[in-house]
């Protein structure tokens, strides 16, 4: 994938007078230079607000807008694009669901099940709604390898479960869960299935249909999109008996002194001026991760994890969390060295250029779950090349001795 290294303009520079290597996709990816044309070309000539006016710049803005609403569709195979509803992000959708689908379809006595591996976007929202409607919030256990215990989901979807959600890919752990087992567990039960895929979208095909999620949330920013862009899908006969959450501008039918009825979905989701050029952003991200083709990407990724899972484990005092076979793991990588805080391990490899995340990542049930306080994550993507991965391999190995002298 090198070929595609120089759409990537922040790349080619230096940290620390070393080649900057940038490993830190999941907490946010690098942007192509096509997403920032995008963006600067609407800015320049595009530029009005959209659903409002009839001059040429807003129909042309609007058309722009709504045009990426199909692109979405089909780049998560769902079956309406009205089904797509644009969001900040993953945690406005989740927290969408919670509070509009869970406050009118939960009661006290009901059971929400999550999992030990989840984000805190996908368990704080669920943990207010619990609180809030008297339901309580049940936990699937993981294998000792960080993966999904199918005998502890068994155990916890009944038929007192309301809502399951769990995080399509771990953003710690690398683990990808078996959504499509735990849908069809969960529509057993007459409950209905919330995914987070805010660390699978961006890296491997996704089919809102195939694993038969009910709502499926994810991030623009995650692949190659600006902030504060995001996606919230569902069935569309869950949104259309969701009540809105933001009252306003646009998202109305009509308004009366004492009462007003609002659009269909998406748009009743969708109050005020929305975020337009990040909307046209998404777009241009979308096509051009579309270009090159999913498959191709996933596949790039697991050669450069084949790679370093094992390198890393050969390391000395070297501890990888998450599945130790290559074929379970996903482009996320969290370690420890032992003897070392994390921060200290992502400070020492930022100066050798290599950027990690070190920290909870906002994942402390999990970090518990580990019994470590923190870890550090090197995380992948299709512009990240073998030498990236020997770099920060050898990166580790040049923090190892400067600490410990090459004791641990
Ligand atoms: N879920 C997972 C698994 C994530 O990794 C993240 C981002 N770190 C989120 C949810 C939240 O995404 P955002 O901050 O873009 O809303």
């Amino acid at each position: 994938m090198s070929e595609y290294r120089a759409d990537f303009p922040i790349l080619n520079q230096t940290v620390n007078d070393e080649p900057l290597v940038y490993l830190d996709n999941a907490a946010t990816a690098q942007k192509p230079r096509a997403v920032v044309q995008a963006i600067t070309n609407y800015y320049y000539h595009d530029n009005a607000n959209v659903h409002r006016g009839v001059h040429t710049l807003a129909e042309r803005a609007t058309q722009e807008f709504e045009a990426v609403r199909d692109k979405v569709a089909k780049f998560i195979n769902a079956p309406s694009r009205e089904e797509i509803v644009y969001t900040k992000g993953t945690t406005e959708g989740l927290n969408w669901v919670a509070a509009s689908y869970g406050s009118t379809h939960v009661k006290a006595g009901d059971e929400i099940v999550i999992s030990y591996l989840e984000h805190h976007s996908n368990l704080v929202p669920w943990q207010q709604l619990a609180k809030k409607t008297g339901a309580i919030l049940k936990y699937i256990d993981l294998l000792p390898d960080g993966e999904l215990d199918l005998t502890s989901a068994r155990r916890q979807i009944t038929d007192k479960t309301a809502i399951v959600s769990l995080t399509q890919a771990s953003n710690v752990l690398g683990v990808v869960n078996p959504i499509k087992k735990i849908a069809a567990l969960a529509h057993q039960h007459g409950a209905i299935m919330v995914v987070d895929g805010a660390q699978s979208t961006p890296h491997f095909k996704v089919d809102v249909q195939a694993m038969d999620a009910d709502f499926y949330a994810f991030s623009g920013h995650k692949l190659m999109a600006p902030t504060g862009i995001g996606v919230l899908w569902g069935k569309s006969e869950l949104l259309a008996d969701m009540p809105p959450l933001e009252f306003g501008g646009e998202m109305i039918d009509w308004v009366q002194l004492q009462k007003t009825t609002f659009k269909a979905a998406p748009w009743k989701f969708e109050g005020g001026t929305q975020n337009i050029a990040g909307v046209i952003g998404l777009g241009a991200a979308i096509d051009y991760l579309s270009a090159i083709g999913m498959d191709r990407v996933q596949k790039h990724e697991q050669q450069l994890v084949n790679y370093l899972l094992p390198a890393l484990l050969e390391i000395p005092g070297v501890t990888v969390y998450g599945p130790h076979d290559p074929a379970k793991h996903s482009g996320v990588i969290s370690f420890n060295l032992a003897g070392l805080h994390p921060h200290d391990v992502a400070t020492a490899l930022d100066m050798e250029g290599v950027a990690v995340r070190a920290g909870h990542h906002c994942a402390q049930p999990l970090m518990e779950w580990l019994k470590v306080a923190a870890t550090a994550r090197a995380s992948l993507y299709l512009y990240n090349n073998l030498a990236d991965a020997q770099k920060l391999v050898e990166a580790i190995k040049a923090t190892k001795e400067f600490f410990n002298h090459g004791t641990i």
